[in-house]
């Protein structure tokens, strides 16, 4: 075991002082094995002086054989593979600015609004029904993992990171995993954006906000705002609905989830909406945000007719969209897609430096085209291959280059439904199965010559899902003659027929 000893940051400056608790490995001297970083203003903490002071030894540059930046969704599925491979202790570390090691992201949305889950339930990888990596697995495996700890400076030439306190850290290999932020409408100007009261969703720190101003919201007139009629705004609005709260959602487009619902699907879940008392406002664009002592009281926005109006709330919750975190790599990496570029190793334009999950943009060859374009997904289940992929990589397994099939899938309310490859415009839509009864139902899009090139289903089983996957990766040839398309399981049996 190790031992445990407090540190002050030798970068500190007058007004703040760092002060961490390591664990220092075993095996390797000085090397922490597991850390936790507070910040203390000075003159509220008089000791941290002092244990600045006292601190037994200074950090040098530790060096590691490979650094995972960003201790997200995907750096548990690299770690994962690693340790699946042969990792030796004291070879990986992981620096991450969250206090929390990995954990499944997709449940923010989710469970964790119904309070279902809660951490240590949900770190990686039990998403996929793989072990539970909780704080304790990496110390077992002697993976370093730096939590509270944001790089503010990567230096890829030299194969140094800085980070906000001042700790230098060295590696040979390194995988930029700090996958995407939320876009805030402060960031457009939107008068009263930065209100008290208005939320994004991303970390554990905005779930548990979200948590406590949900039973706040309840007191306070039982009002709920969302902002955006996507995958964040859908599951966001219907979490706040199971909680009891009036929830409106306010969105430019003209149906929900509009990137990728055909209007007949759309529709379907705009029914359960309306069902559940969601109050939908389409068209609308949103143009500010009143409030008194700094909380939000009000949403402004334009209708679909351009007249102003106002909706009372003192809970808004916004999903607009993501950002992915390059800023520490603009002029070092090449970038495509707004992100990192890599290669189907996940090798970016530096060699010895990995980028996965959100932040990476890949070669992906349409299944509609056939065209190779670089892309970023911000879906779980690329995070999760593509971290795989770049850790086989650095092993020198030589894995087949990445060969990715879009998916997506959201579960809202009691409904579930799943995703596979595109849904280009100019496809043919079929839709199938009973979309009245909202039990088992969906769309196959068809693009050149009858060939399957998107696959939706709500309500099928695992099995199922799987059929439609191969399906589309197959990208069977379908004239729609002979197809019974009243029935969705009379389609799954159709497309396992023909694979
Ligand atoms: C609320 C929510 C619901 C979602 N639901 C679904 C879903 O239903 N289905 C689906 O397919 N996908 C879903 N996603 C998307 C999925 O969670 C992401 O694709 C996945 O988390 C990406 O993993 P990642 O490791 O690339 O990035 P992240 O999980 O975002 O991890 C990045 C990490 O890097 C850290 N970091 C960034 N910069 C620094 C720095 N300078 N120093 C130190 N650390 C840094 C961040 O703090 C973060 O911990 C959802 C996302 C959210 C936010």
């Amino acid at each position: 075991m190790g031992v445990t000893c407090k540190i002050g940051s030798p970068t500190c400056d007058r007004q703040w002082c760092t002060v961490a608790r390591l664990r220092l490995s075993p095996q390797k001297h000085n090397v922490p094995i597991f850390r936790q970083t507070r910040h203390f203003r000075r003159d509220c903490c008089p000791k941290a002086r002092e244990l600045y002071v006292e601190a037994p030894f200074s950090i040098a540059m530790t060096t590691y054989k490979i650094i995972i930046l960003g201790g997200g969704n995907a750096s548990g599925y690299a770690a994962r593979t690693f340790v699946e491979n042969g990792l030796k202790a004291g070879e990986l570390a992981i620096v991450t600015e969250e206090p929390y090691c990995a954990y499944e992201r997709p449940a923010l949305s989710k469970g964790y609004l119904l309070g279902a889950a809660r951490l240590p339930g949900f770190h990686t990888c039990v998403g996929v029904g793989g072990e539970r990596q909780a704080p304790e697995w990496y110390t077992e495996k002697g993976i370093t993992y730096l939590t509270s700890s944001r790089v503010a400076k990567a230096d890829l030439a030299n194969k140094a990171l800085t980070l906000e306190d001042g700790e230098a850290l060295s590696y040979e290999q390194l995988i930029i995993a700090t996958g995407a932020r939320p876009v805030k409408l402060t960031e457009f100007g939107v008068p009263g954006a930065d209100l008290g009261g208005i939320h994004y969703l991303r970390d554990v720190r905005d779930a548990d906000d979200l948590v406590a101003a949900m039973a706040a919201a309840k007191e306070a007139g039982g009002k709920a705002a969302v902002v955006g009629g996507g995958y964040i705004g859908m599951e966001v609005a219907a979490g706040l609905a199971a909680n009891g709260l009036a929830v409106t959602i306010v969105f430019p487009e003209d149906r929900l989830l509009s990137r990728l619902l055909t209007p007949q699907l759309a529709a379907v879940y705009e029914r359960l909406y309306d069902a559940k008392g969601v109050k939908m406002i389409k068209g609308a664009k949103v143009t500010g945000f009143d409030g008194a002592d700094g909380k939000v009281a009000s949403l402004k926005y334009t209708d679909a007719s351009g007249t102003p109006q106002q909706l009372d709330s003192s809970l808004v919750v916004v999903g607009v969209g993501a950002r992915p975190n390059v800023e520490l790599f603009l002029g070092q990496l090449e970038m495509a897609a707004g992100g990192i570029k890599v290669d189907g190793q996940m090798a970016t334009s530096v060699p010895g430096v990995y980028a996965i999950g959100d932040v990476a943009a890949f070669p992906l060859t349409s299944v509609a085209t056939g065209q190779v374009a670089h892309v970023r997904q911000e879906h779980v289940t690329h995070c999760r291959t593509s971290a795989a992929q770049a850790a086989k990589a650095i092993l020198g397994l030589s894995p087949p280059s990445y060969d990715y099939l879009p998916y997506f899938y959201s579960r809202v309310f009691a409904l579930s439904w799943v995703f596979y490859g595109e849904a280009p415009s100019d496809a043919t839509t079929l839709h199938f199965g009973d979309t009245d009864e909202a039990k088992c139902f969906g769309c196959l899009w068809l693009g050149a010559g009858g060939k399957l090139v998107g696959a939706f289903l709500e309500g099928g089983s695992a099995d199922d899902a799987a059929v439609l996957k191969a399906a589309v990766a197959a990208r069977l040839a379908l004239p729609a003659e002979g197809l019974e398309v009243g029935s969705g399981s009379a389609v799954v049996a159709h497309l396992k027929s023909k694979l």
